[in-house]
């Protein structure tokens, strides 16, 4: 048993012995759950509170690393009642650390991630602290995916909820739109199924609100038949840039479907399989993956060898969970974070120039600018459709500073901040919630523009409390 302070409570002058006198009790809370209650003092209590970006540090008072539903209700109703911040811990990929929180209640569901494919109907149940990883794993036998994003460790719940952009998302749209159901405990601790015929406001909200609504305890997802693509990079001379940015962009306006690529400024990393004079060198990157008949992936990433000779041709027929996973080495956990990002409408002149610029100053390599294309099928999804607005959008740039000395944050912060403020005017206007790092109210709205005023009535529906605030929050209207 362990007891703490609710966060409402004001600081006490007269010190911890005060305190203890109004103090919240776990023991309530491990008599109702099966999983571990892990408070401060507790041996795994630094392990269970680390997230992927290590520049949070935060120390929650209790982390409840839940089995099954009802240890989440048990949670959230605890959390609520004592009045405590709370946070959902996914994959705990999100930069801004909203997996955790200072003093207050974490919902740890990564012991929460089977997954069960139906072959027959090619859906998948994905329980809600599963990886990307797992996923294509039990998928891949199959020969079925799921659209998620291009790092295997990412949390499922997270990149669904916020949209989710990836290798599939020209073939079958972001991974939101692939969403069927999902059974989600909100903040009254009931448990409701959402989807098309049950609470269909709370699964309109549920596809790109984020985790503002309630914990995602399992989703029910769209699987396509991938099993073998061909795919991987292209390496040019990073002199090349603007040239190969406009090959890329005119490359994948005009591509089918099945085909997917995206933009990178990268540092090739110091390791096998690249070869060792491109070690180290910056350079300019189209990756690509095509879904379509294999054997006609040579000749439909030709004219991206046409081009000129690329230093590097890397692609191949790969399975696709080892595409899911070829960078999974370049970002391990344990890195600081930096990101920007925008959505722009197009690869305008002006904004090849600014990222000419400065792309190729990347501090560090595992840091990155990746352009990814949003068109194909997640364009042909209404921008009232789902809540995730920017369907007219072509690509969404990030500028994702990652780096392992904390003595190198001004240098990676500052070619962020410099990059982005210039690259910002030429944009749409808002960004990808699921790429947007230390940002305010204003921008979270510009990232949902219309859809800000039905999202903030369903919070108000779901949570008039805003319980679920450790997010890219949107209000309670
Ligand atoms: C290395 C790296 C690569 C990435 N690559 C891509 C990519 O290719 N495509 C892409 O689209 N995005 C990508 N992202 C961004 C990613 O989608 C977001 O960071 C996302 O928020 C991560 O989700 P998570 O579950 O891992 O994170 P978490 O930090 O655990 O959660 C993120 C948010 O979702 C909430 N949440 C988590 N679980 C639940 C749940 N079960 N129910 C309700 N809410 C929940 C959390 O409270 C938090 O607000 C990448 C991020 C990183 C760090």
């Amino acid at each position: 048993m362990s007891s703490f302070k609710p966060h409402s409570q004001p600081p006490n002058p007269e010190g911890d012995t005060a305190l203890a006198t109004q103090q919240v009790s776990t023991e309530q809370l491990e008599a109702a759950v099966r999983g571990a209650v892990i408070t401060p003092g507790d041996s795994r209590y630094d392990d269970a509170r680390r997230v992927y970006n290590a520049q949070i540090d935060k120390r929650p008072a209790v982390i409840v690393q839940c089995v099954d539903d009802a240890d989440v209700t048990a949670t959230v109703n605890f959390a609520r009642d004592n009045d405590l911040d709370l946070s959902i811990r996914g994959g705990s990929h999100n930069p801004n650390g909203f997996a955790v929180n200072d003093d207050g209640v974490v919902i740890d569901l990564r012991l929460m991630n089977s997954v069960h494919v139906d072959p027959a109907t090619k859906t998948v149940r994905v329980q809600g602290g599963c990886l990307w990883g797992d996923v294509d794993h039990a998928t891949h036998q199959f020969g079925l995916a799921v659209p998620s994003g291009i790092i295997s460790t990412t949390g499922v719940a997270g990149l669904a909820l916020g949209g989710g952009i990836g290798y599939l998302t020209r073939k079958a749209g972001l991974t939101c739109d692939n969403l069927i159901s999902a059974d989600v405990i909100t903040a009254d601790g009931n448990r409701l199924t959402a989807s098309a015929n049950e609470n269909d406001d709370l699964y309109w909200a549920l596809r790109g609100g984020g985790g503002n609504f309630g914990v995602v305890t399992s989703f029910e997802f769209q699987a396509h038949d991938v099993h073998t693509v061909f795919g991987g990079p292209f390496f040019y001379d990073v002199k090349k840039g603007p040239e190969v940015m406009k090959l890329f962009r005119d490359f994948i306006m005009d591509a089918p479907d099945d085909m997917t690529a995206f933009f990178a400024y990268l540092i090739v990393p110091p390791a096998d399989p690249f070869p060792a004079e491109l070690q180290n060198k910056t350079v300019a990157a189209i990756i690509c993956a095509w879904t379509g008949p294999l054997e006609k992936g040579p000749e439909m990433t030709q004219p991206l060898r046409d081009f000129g000779p690329p230093l590097m041709d890397g692609t191949a027929e790969v399975p696709f969970p080892a595409l899911n996973s070829a960078f999974d080495g370049a970002v391990p956990e344990g890195l600081q974070h930096y990101w920007k990002a925008d959505f722009v409408d197009d690869l305008t002149d002006p904004l090849i120039a600014t990222h000419a610029k400065h792309g190729p100053n990347i501090p560090t390599f595992e840091s990155a600018m990746h352009i990814y294309p949003v068109n194909g099928a997640a364009h042909r999804v209404g921008k009232t459709d789902t809540a995730w607005s920017y369907r007219e959008a072509n690509f969404t740039h990030v500028i994702a500073a990652l780096f392992p000395d904390p003595a190198d944050t001004e240098a990676n912060r500052e070619w962020v901040r410099n990059y982005w403020d210039e690259l910002s005017p030429n944009s749409s206007g808002g960004a990808y919630v699921n790429f947007m790092h230390e940002e305010d109210q204003e921008r979270i709205k510009a990232s949902y523009r219309d859809n800000y005023d039905r999202l903030a009535k369903i919070k108000a529906k779901y949570d008039p409390s805003n319980l679920f605030h450790l997010n890219q929050n949107i209000q309670p209207a």
